[in-house]
């Protein structure tokens, strides 16, 4: 079976299970996974698991792909902040809806990959930074949209600084072993509110507001 037609199994396989909307949907048939992980993992690329990605990280399930990037409902004139760049493959799911996305990786080597797969696809509103992404990214705040693709003990306090007003942030919040998918959002008045979208397993968030290392 050719990669096409994985992607599109991959993908009619997400609509049945009401992971995400036709807008999300038709992102996830366009971005190549298989650009996103190594050599050795490719022939798996378009199947619904999470793959090892090196330096112990993964790739997210593409179901938690879909269901997160639905929840973070993202638009045109959106600046964004992705924490966990990991791959890039979220970050160009994202870098397909959004206006400019920002995205913040604490492992070089792993930034440095994502950040020529990122170029190699053409993506020109895309910027990966180096750091610890549990501070956010000041210089260049306040976003409209936050996700945090590694899981937090608590919700980062820098992050809820660095949403905009009308702002949403995605997050898994909760133990090492599994997590809330939670949803903040920010009212135009700069009253939060927070939702849960279910149990979910991502890899620590280390940092000065997550997990020490
Ligand atoms: N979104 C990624 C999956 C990321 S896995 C993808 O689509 O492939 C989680 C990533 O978060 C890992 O790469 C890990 O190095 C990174 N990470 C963990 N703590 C971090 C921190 N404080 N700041 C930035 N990145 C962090």
């Amino acid at each position: 079976m050719g990669w096409e037609t994985e992607q599109s199994k991959l993908v009619q396989r997400l609509r049945r299970e009401g992971a995400a909307g036709e807008g999300v949907l038709a992102v996830l048939a366009r971005v190549p996974r298989d650009v996103f992980v190594d050599e050795a993992q490719r022939h798996l690329a378009f199947h619904d698991t999470a793959l090892p990605i090196g330096q112990s990280q993964t790739i997210s399930q593409p179901t938690v792909v879909a269901v997160m990037t639905d929840a973070l409902e993202v638009s045109p004139q959106h600046r964004v902040l992705e924490i966990g760049t990991g791959s890039g493959y979220q970050t160009a799911v994202l870098a397909e809806l959004g206006g400019e996305v920002f995205t913040v990786e604490r492992s070089p080597e792993l930034a440095d990959l994502a950040r020529r797969r990122l170029q190699y696809l053409g993506y020109a509103n895309v910027h990966v930074a180096l750091g610890d992404g549990t501070m956010g990214l000041p210089s260049h705040a306040p976003f409209d949209r936050i996700l945090v693709t590694a899981a937090a003990p608590t919700v980062p306090p820098a992050l809820i600084d660095q949403l905009a007003p009308g702002g949403r942030l995605v997050l898994p919040v909760g133990g090492r072993a599994d997590q809330q998918l939670v949803v903040v959002s920010r009212d135009d008045e700069g009253a939060l509110q927070e939702r849960s979208l279910g149990q979910v397993r991502f890899v620590p968030l280390v940092g000065v507001q997550g997990w020490p290392e």
